[in-house]
């Protein structure tokens, strides 16, 4: 897929969303365009000595209802556009779970894996020193995302607390616990997608005992297995970068996790128990009843979607459906939880962190458990029955969902009906 029309595909969204809502033309001018994108270069001192430059982003989209928050990304392929369209995607995301944010993104294109750790952390310093004026606890709020993780937080926290010469836990979220992280943001992507699920298991057919396949094998992969394997269902196949594995009596996840654990990959667990090597682009043909990408983007398109059987696709992964894909997997009746629904337990967790490093008070696990509970069930109740209503699908649903808050904010600030009154 070209660069633009990522972006082009993502506001198709919004033309679609705006069509079953009765909003101000500001709205739609307003959530059209990124506020600000920003690029740099960003220079470090590599291992042998030599100097090695990376082109990093920083893009806060729309901040109409708080301060921008969204991840940041390490990817050979990361670009503007991507960045853009992400930080779109956390725009609704956030209002879609009623959070107090608006959404941003930033990405570094790199490959992490050809770095050095003592690389990484200059890598990780050097994007804060050159973001430390866009970035803020009320301004911008990184978080992790594909191929950062905790302790990438929390090297970018410490560069911006020593910035500004103060602690300022509350700049990132997803820091390692010891650094003011929250407790249960290390699952809370794939718990929240759980919880979603359990919720509105009935209406959406799944039974006691569900067959799950799961393609990507990382955070969020991980953990929706194992909270999948403890409430009694089965793991029937999983898939990562270097293949994939199946089996019909239900896979070993503790082994599928050691083996990723162990730097290797979901394959290396074949001969395990009946683990059977599956050709990775055979994964979306397994028979299941739910369906979860948690891998990267438009990895089910036009051409796979056809393929899939099962009831229901859980949006782990953001955007991992081509519009063309949605429109297949419609006609086929399979439900689709949309990824700004579906995935939106990291970023409340998230906002969970926020909140805690503001009070300097910390929250046990199960309270922020409850909390995730609560707000999923709440949004994911509402967002059904905009679809039930309107008949709609459920990513239309999510959408109106969130412009319906987002025109409510922008509005406030007075429409041309207002002003021409
Ligand atoms: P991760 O880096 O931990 O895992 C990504 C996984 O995808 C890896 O196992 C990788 O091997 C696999 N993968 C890459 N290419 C693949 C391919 N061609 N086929 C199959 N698998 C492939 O990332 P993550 O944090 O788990 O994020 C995964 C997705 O979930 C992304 O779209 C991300 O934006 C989204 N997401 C993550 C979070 C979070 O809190 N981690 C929150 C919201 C959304």
């Amino acid at each position: 897929m070209s660069d633009d029309s990522i972006f082009e595909h993502a506001l198709q969204r919004l033309d679609e969303a705006a069509k079953h809502l009765n909003v101000d033309q500001d709205v739609i001018e307003k959530l059209k365009f990124p506020r600000e994108t920003t690029k740099v270069r960003l220079m470090i001192r590599m291992d042998d000595g030599s100097r090695k430059s990376f082109v990093g982003w920083r893009c806060r989209y729309d901040d109409t209802r708080g301060p921008t928050k969204g991840g940041i990304r390490y990817h050979p392929d990361a670009s503007s556009a991507e960045v853009e369209t992400l930080a779109f995607w956390m725009t609704f995301k956030c209002a879609v779970m009623g959070l107090p944010y608006g959404g941003g993104k930033g990405a570094v294109q790199v490959n992490p894996r050809e770095l050095s750790k003592a690389e990484l952390e200059r890598l990780s310093r050097a994007y804060i020193q050159a973001f430390a004026r866009i970035i803020g606890p009320d301004r911008d709020i990184p978080a992790p995302d594909v191929y950062t993780n905790s302790m990438v937080m929390g090297w970018m926290a410490d560069e911006y607390s020593q910035i500004v010469g103060q602690a300022e836990p509350a700049v990132i979220t997803g820091k390692p616990i010891a650094l003011g992280g929250s407790l249960g943001r290390g699952d809370a992507t794939a718990r929240g997608g759980y919880y979603l699920v359990r919720h509105l298991a009935d209406e959406l057919g799944l039974g006691q005992e569900m067959r799950v396949a799961v393609q990507g094998f990382g955070n969020a992969g991980q953990h929706i297995a194992r909270l999948m394997v403890a409430d009694g269902h089965r793991i029937v196949a999983v898939s990562d970068s270097h293949g994939a594995v199946a089996s019909d009596a239900g896979l070993d996840v503790d082994k599928l996790i050691a083996a990723k654990d162990a730097g290797g990959s979901v394959v290396d667990t074949v001969g395990h128990d009946g683990h059977a090597l599956l050709p990775a682009e055979e994964l979306p043909g397994v028979g299941c009843d739910l369906f979860v990408p948690a891998a990267l983007e438009n990895m089910i398109d036009a051409r796979n979607a056809p393929w899939l059987k099962a009831k229901v696709v859980l949006e782990l992964a953001n955007g991992p459906l081509t519009p063309e894909a949605d429109q297949i997997l419609a006609a086929n009746g399979v439900v689709v939880l949309p990824d700004i629904l579906a995935n939106a337990g990291g970023v409340t967790v998230s906002y969970f962190e926020w909140v805690q490093n503001r009070h300097g008070y910390y929250w046990p696990l199960e309270e922020v458990h409850v909390r995730l509970r609560t707000i999923m069930e709440r949004e994911g109740r509402a967002i059904w029955n905009i679809s039930r209503e309107k008949e709609i699908p459920m990513r239309t649903a999510a959408y109106v969902h969130a412009l319906g808050r987002l025109a409510e904010a922008i509005e406030a600030h007075g429409t041309q009906a207002f002003f021409m009154s």
